[in-house]
């Protein structure tokens, strides 16, 4: 039930949606809010109070940082008692990084927060951005019969679907379909009607909500492929200031066995990184105990990210890391969901 009382705040951070061609060198730049507004007048029939914060300079998404991450955060805690909702208006190449990213920093979050986008600028004649952004701004103020949201959570709405956030990816840089959430079910699907399935929905938080700024990015990604190169692996492991470690893996969870490269994860390790295991298969998860190539890592002292995203596995580790938990304390809450980005280990088939 949309709610005709409701204040959504609706922030545009830049993107592709409101993007307009150089007619110099045909690229898209980002442009001002006023040419988004313009092109969807249906806004204005949301039976809703809708306002508007846009972001100084409006960026592409690829240049998004912490920083941003710090300032959404802001906007969202300044803004939070007045408002029933938030939807942010982002470049689809790293929403799902803003997604994960501030379904961490958003703690107890008992109002929805929606990211849309588009893969079609607004001013385009089979753009996406319509239907994506006024959906988008429906759910936000959905209520149920209670006068509670309906999705207390911070999650992406895309054609047609409503995905968690922090389980969400982006998998295809061309179809309107540009996102996928590849281990988890989704939240809600769109036709005539805005269908929930409130089994796989978080139930609305007891606690009070709570707001992070601390993201500390001394984390790097190594992904492995057949023939890396040892100076490489040593040189990212060994890299000054690094804290973190993800490991993109092969299927299950597995890695080369050879000696030089379970030496420099031990050696890693023991110098106090955190190294944590995520495969590079989309869907499924890792299981180390599944094959001696994943035991060994195992033994090495690698943690499991089973089946987290990458970057739900990135954001959470810069979340537990600038909240400055002890490795054994980040340890543990890397194997356990903080806000539905990891199956329960209860859950868990294995
Ligand atoms: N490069 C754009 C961005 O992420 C792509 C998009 O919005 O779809 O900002």
């Amino acid at each position: 039930m949309i709610d005709s009382n409701a204040n959504i705040l609706l922030i545009y951070t830049g993107g592709t949606i409101g993007m307009v061609e150089n007619s110099e060198t045909g690229s898209l730049e980002a442009f001002n809010f006023s040419h988004l507004t313009s092109h969807i007048p249906e806004l204005q029939r949301l039976n809703f109070t809708i306002n508007t914060i846009v972001f100084d300079p409006v960026i592409d998404s690829s240049d998004v940082s912490t920083k941003h991450w710090v300032d959404l955060v802001k906007i969202i805690e300044d803004n939070y008692h007045s408002h029933d909702g938030f939807v942010i208006l982002h470049g689809t190449d790293t929403m799902a990084f803003t997604a994960s990213a501030l379904s961490f920093m958003l703690e107890n979050l008992n109002k929805p927060v929606v990211l849309t986008g588009a893969q079609l600028p607004i001013g385009k004649l089979r753009t996406d951005a319509k239907e994506n952004l006024i959906t988008a701004m429906e759910i936000a103020a959905d209520k149920d019969i209670t006068g509670s949201p309906i999705v207390p959570e911070v999650c992406i709405f895309f054609q047609n679907y409503l995905f968690r956030g922090n389980r969400t990816t982006k998998a295809n840089a061309d179809n309107f379909n540009a996102f996928r959430s590849y281990n988890y079910p989704y939240l809600a699907k769109s036709g005539i009607h805005i269908r929930y399935d409130r089994n796989n929905i978080l139930p609305l938080p007891e606690k009070k909500v709570k707001f992070h700024y601390q993201m500390d990015s001394h984390i790097a990604i190594l992904k492995l492929f057949p023939g890396i190169n040892k100076l490489v692996v040593d040189s990212v492991l060994q890299t000054k200031n690094l804290k973190a470690v993800i490991l993109e893996t092969y299927g299950s969870g597995n890695a080369p066995r050879i000696p030089w490269f379970i030496d420099a994860l031990k050696d890693a390790v023991k110098r106090g990184l955190l190294v944590v295991n995520i495969t590079q298969c989309a869907e499924g998860s890792v299981e180390m105990q599944r094959y001696e190539t994943g035991r060994e890592l195992l033994k090495a002292g690698v943690i499991s990210g089973f089946d987290l995203t990458v970057e739900a596995a990135i954001t959470k580790l810069m979340f537990l890391i600038g909240h400055r938990y002890s490795k054994e304390e980040i340890t543990v809450r890397m194997r356990v969901p903080l806000v539905g980005e990891i199956t329960r280990l209860d859950e868990r088939e294995i």
